[in-house]
């Protein structure tokens, strides 16, 4: 059950350091409540929101439109804190409503969703100058994406929804991430992904003061065999495994001619 209510802010549009010159989150909270969600952390430790992740959505209500001429051909993120293609968003159309605000400012638009529903949107999409749809995998496995991210899109659907943007000319890419130790199948997800996308990032799982507590609990509840590969990597923090993986990435990649950029231990390596 999500509480949705509606919160006046002063503008949709933040500056950001996370590549683009701004950003937009449409939403405060996201009932896709995924497991290891670190905006669900900083909402918790830095804003005093106690209420569980997924429970609360709040709509942004903007006190003045959006004015154009102030972000023309901006690069826009949608979005950092939130998912802009929440369930939620099929009846409201809050991110719909953005778009096409946006549109005269014909920004370069970057959108992040684990929602098929972004497809809903492709009419629109297709009158930006550019815009990337990146799709979130930690795995292809639905077992495990309806417990770590229960109200996300399947990864059938995901790909599907990639499909069809594709096939409307529209770029789509992929971030696997956050990738889980003995559980996300980077290769298997690479060959799922590969008629889609010229570009994959890998970002590992990590591990923060604030969720640590929690995303082993879950790994340990899910799979218990793997306490003992956990412990290794995020107690003791031994490399190896990190460093296999990335070598097995690069290799595969490297074969399928696809672009990567693998971010383990927060070590960036583009090739
Ligand atoms: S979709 Fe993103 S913002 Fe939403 S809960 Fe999952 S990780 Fe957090």
């Amino acid at each position: 059950m999500v509480t949705v209510t509606r919160v006046s802010v002063k503008s949709l549009l933040s500056p950001t350091k996370l590549g683009t010159d701004l950003v937009i989150n449409p939403y405060v909270g996201c009932p896709h409540a995924c497991v290891y969600c670190y905006a669900a952390d900083i909402m918790r430790t830095r804003r005093g929101r106690c209420e569980t992740w997924g429970s609360y959505l709040e709509v942004k209500v903007p006190r003045s439109p959006i004015d154009p001429a102030k972000i023309f051909r901006k690069s826009i993120l949608m979005s950092s804190m939130t998912d802009a293609y929440n369930p939620y968003e099929e009846r409201s159309r809050t991110t719909r409503g953005i778009l096409r605000e946006l549109l005269p400012a014909q920004p370069s638009l970057s959108i992040i969703t684990k929602s098929a529903l972004v497809r809903r949107d492709i009419d629109i999409l297709r009158e930006f100058p550019h815009a990337c749809v990146t799709f979130s995998f930690s795995s292809l496995d639905d077992a495990f994406r309806r417990r770590a991210e229960p109200y996300a899109s399947s990864p059938k659907d995901k790909l599907a929804a990639m499909e069809a943007l594709r096939c409307a000319g529209i770029e789509t890419s992929v971030m696997c991430a956050p990738v889980f130790p003995g559980i996300t199948d980077c290769t298997a997800i690479t060959d799922a992904v590969s008629p889609y996308v010229s570009h994959i990032i890998f970002d590992s799982l990590n591990l923060r003061r604030g969720n640590a507590e929690k995303i082993l609990s879950f790994v340990h509840a899910l799979r218990p065999e793997l306490k003992e590969l956990y412990s290794k990597i995020f107690e003791r923090k031994e490399k190896s495994y990190w460093i296999m993986l990335r070598a097995e990435i690069k290799e595969k990649c490297g074969r399928e001619g696809i672009k990567n950029s693998v971010f383990f231990g927060h070590a960036e390596e583009r090739v």
